[in-house]
This record gives C-alpha cells, structure tokens and sequence, in this order.
C-alpha cells in the first residue's frame, strides 16, 4: 500500500499544479526530433528543439554511432574508473581539449551531471560563489551541492558583480571565490559579458566557471562563447553539452590538465556513474570533428536566425533582445502566451510557451530555436502561421 503522506502530497500538489493551469502535458514525438516532427499524427515544423546543427539527424553522426555499437557495443560496462573507459572515451576527450583550445577535458554522462560534478569537486564550506540570477537549474543544484555561500548577482549587470566580488573578498570569510555564468542564457538568447567577467575576475582572484550549453557548436566558430572573445586562457573551467548543437547527449569540462587530473579522481558523477556510451561518444567525436572542418552548418545556423527574426520582427513581434538563434516572441500575458502556443501548434508549428517562474511574470513568451536543417520554405511557412494566429489573438 502506499504511504498515506505520499498519496495526500501528491494529491495536494498536483491538484494546485492543475488547477493553475501549469501542469505540464509532455508531447511524444513519433520519429527523429528533427525540423519537421510528428506529434500525435500530425506533422510540425519544429522550432522548439536545441539540435541547433541539424546534428541529432544527421547521417555521417548516425553511420559513426552504428559502427561504433557494432566495435565496442551498447554500454561501457562500467564506471570510468573501474574499467569503463573506452579508447572512444579518450578520443573525444582529446577532441574537445583541440575544440575547445585548452588542456585537457572530461566527458560526463550530461551537461546536468557536469555541474553537479564540477562545481563540488572543488568548492566546499569555506568558499563562496558569485552566481547570475539567471543561471541554469543545474548550476544552481550544482551550487548548492558544494555547500559553499551563494551569493547571486543581478542578471549580467557587471557593477553588481564587482561590488560583491569586492565585499566577499575584503570580508575575509572565504578561502576560494569562485564566479559562474551561463555563456549564453537560454531564455533571452543574451551573452555573458565574458571580458568584463573575466577582467573582475583577476582583479579579485576569482575562480571563474563557464557553462556554455547554448553556445557551443553555435559562437566561436562552433567553439563557443570563451573562444569567441578569444578569452581560452583566462577561464578555469569551460563547460559544454554534447546534448545540444552536438547532437547526441553528455557533457564535460574543458581546462588545465590539473583540474581535469583533479576532477577524474574526486568528481562524483565520474566516479560512481557508468561512462557514456560508446554510440554517443563517437556520434560527438564526430560531430566535433565535422565542426572543426567546415563552418557551413554554423552559417547556416546563423543565416536561418536571422532570416526567422527577420520576418518575426517585420510582422509585429516583439524579439527581445537575443544576440544568438534563441529568438524568443514576447507576448506578456501567461494565458495569452499559452493560447498563442496552443493555437501555433494546431496550425502546423511546434513553439513552446515558456511562462512564469522560468521566465519573470508578465514575461510570457513563446520561444523558437531555428536551426542549420531547417529550409527556407519551412520557415517561410512558419512565418505566414505566426502571421496568421498573431492576428487572430490580436497580438500583431
Ligand atoms: C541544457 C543545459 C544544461 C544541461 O545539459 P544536458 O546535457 O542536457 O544535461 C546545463 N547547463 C546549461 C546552461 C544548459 O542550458
């Protein structure tokens, strides 16, 4: 029988989830997650996903996983360091130091699991660290995992960073000081201000840990925001995701040969979860090779954003002020933003609302990824249904 305190936790919970209106349905997409996708019978063009290259599909990446399930099969068979690591582990890390120009790096099972891993292998009690408010969940957890002061700074706003930064260092509380930003925030499509981040970080001897999931494979010529700034030098730690431009799943963190020697021995998702496996490490190996050659899946990245926040901007819509693909339509109103997703997605376009408390209240709005394997003709078509539901809920 189950326990009576779960049975009324949950019905209490879910109840208030449901009658707010903020129990999310989750949609099974039948097939591939690509830019056309079918849900519940019927197809949708897709600009909801983080495959931002196309690469989840893409053929060469898909022969390369088979072959390597056929070489070295379905699991690794272990931890990484009971007998877990494959030759195949060792290549891709030996890839991401090139992609990412430092080093060394270590792969992690998720991008989730890397900061869960990272951030508490090194950072304890005695340490402190400055946070953007706006940081991903799994930074957060990650944070809170470590037991060190968080200290939260306002979103990007770089006075307020030095300010605390100067307040934690001359309260002489803490041993280590470390500064976490997203590379690029996944809501508003907004980059870290990563020089101003890391000139502050010097001058108060910070530690400085950048988690770059939307921005690699994307800034950078595909190698993310740190190199875009040219700054491969001066962070510590530069966190990326195989999950999304990459196109399978997994994470890991880029940076000195010690930190990395560090984390294989004390960081805990390395340790007592098994490696990844052999298909998604040699889907990524590939991947990262394929953007190392050729800058042709970026641009056309770059070139399909563009386009989309383009015409977005031409029929009305309010874009916000996103400097990457991220291109969200900011409407306000949750319930409108709700019904605008809803009615976008009867037309034929899969667009996620994203409402409070992932975004501010009066916030609302629908976002779109585009991506390298979207056509010019779906997203023509894309517009011509924002155009259409736009109107009918008055929103343009
Ligand atoms: C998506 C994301 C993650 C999680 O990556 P997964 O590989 O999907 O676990 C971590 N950090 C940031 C900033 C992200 O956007």
């Amino acid at each position: 029988m189950a326990s009576s305190k779960l049975t009324s936790f949950l019905l209490q919970n879910l109840g208030e989830l449901k009658s707010q209106g903020l129990f999310n349905v989750i949609d099974p997409v039948e097939g591939a997650n690509g830019p056309i996708i079918s849900v519940n019978g019927k197809k949708l063009i897709n600009l909801s996903s983080n495959n931002y290259l196309g690469l989840a599909t893409d053929d060469r990446v898909k022969d390369v996983a088979i072959e390597a399930i056929k070489s070295h099969g379905v699991g690794a068979g272990a931890v990484r360091t009971i007998n877990g690591t494959l030759d195949l582990h060792l290549k891709l890390e030996e890839k991401l130091a090139a992609f990412k120009g430092t080093e060394a790096a270590i792969a992690y099972q998720s991008g989730f699991n890397c900061n869960m891993a990272a951030i508490s292998a090194v950072m304890d009690k005695q340490d402190a660290i400055l946070s953007d408010e706006l940081n991903h969940a799994s930074i957060i957890d990650g944070c809170r995992l470590s037991k060190a002061k968080i200290i939260r700074f306002k979103h990007s706003n770089m006075d307020d960073l030095r300010q605390k930064a100067k307040e934690a260092v001359e309260s002489k509380q803490f041993n280590k000081i470390m500064v976490i930003s997203d590379g690029v925030f996944s809501m508003d499509g907004d980059i870290a201000k990563l020089p101003e981040i890391v000139a502050i970080a010097e001058a108060y001897d910070l530690l400085t840990y950048i988690d770059d999931a939307h921005g690699s494979g994307v800034l950078g010529k595909g190698a993310g925001t740190v190199k875009h700034f040219g700054l491969q030098d001066r962070v510590d730690f530069q966190i990326g995701t195989l999950s999304k431009a990459i196109g399978a799943v997994g994470g890991y963190v880029a940076g000195k040969q010690d930190l990395i020697d560090w984390l294989k021995v004390r960081s805990r998702p390395f340790l007592f979860s098994t490696a990844l496996t052999p298909a998604d490490v040699a889907a990524s190996t590939t991947a990262i090779d394929m953007l190392m050659e050729s800058t042709e899946l970026q641009d056309k990245l770059w070139e399909n954003s563009a386009y989309l926040k383009r015409g977005l901007k031409e029929l009305g819509f309010d874009i916000g002020k996103s400097e990457t693909p991220i291109t969200p339509c900011v409407i306000g109103d949750e319930k409108v933003t709700q019904a605008f997703s809803k009615q976008l997605n009867e037309e034929g376009v899969y667009a996620k609302s994203i409402v409070f408390p992932t975004v501010p209240k009066g916030a609302g709005r629908v976002r779109n990824i585009p991506t390298a394997a979207h056509t010019r003709e779906m997203l023509d078509k894309a517009l011509a249904i924002y155009e259409k539901v736009g109107k009918e809920l008055g929103i343009i």
